[in-house]
């Protein structure tokens, strides 16, 4: 391998289409501002191709050296990824995926919440208006 090689991380994926594709960082290209490695370039949990922010693992293998290659998947678009990703990578995306099912759940409680208000707001105009009559609850 020439020594350019081991700079480049090599990741599989597969757009929704079915095509294969390689995609293949380098890895002077993937360092932050303050200069930081950012071993992958785009965060775990983020789809490289519709930029969802729910893509999770199918499957791993411990490749050694606090190394995993994982196989991710997007659920919205389909396509997955597969490459070998640093432990502390993993714990980043792991946490997202915490934070990012955290966030629907509160939207749900929250769109549960408004749906509740609506009815009770409907309930209460159809008292005033005097649609809904005692006689309705079967007296
Ligand atoms: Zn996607």
């Amino acid at each position: 391998m020439r020594p350019e090689e081991s700079h480049r991380i090599h990741h599989h994926v597969r757009l929704p289409d079915g095509r294969d594709i390689e995609v293949v960082y380098l890895e002077q290209g993937l360092r932050g501002a303050d200069g930081a490695p950012q071993p992958s370039g785009l965060a775990l949990h983020v789809c490289f191709h519709c930029n969802s922010e729910l893509v999770h693992p199918l499957d791993w293998t411990d490749e050694g050296g606090g190394h995993w290659r994982l196989l991710l998947r997007c659920p919205e678009c389909e396509a997955t990824r597969e490459g070998v990703f640093a432990k502390e990578e993993i714990e980043l995306m792991e946490e997202e995926l915490d934070r990012g099912i955290g966030s629907l759940l509160s939207d749900l409680r929250r769109m549960t919440h408004t749906n509740m208000c609506e009815e009770i707001e409907f309930f209460v105009r159809a008292l005033e208006a005097d649609v809904i009559v005692p006689s309705d609850f079967g007296r």
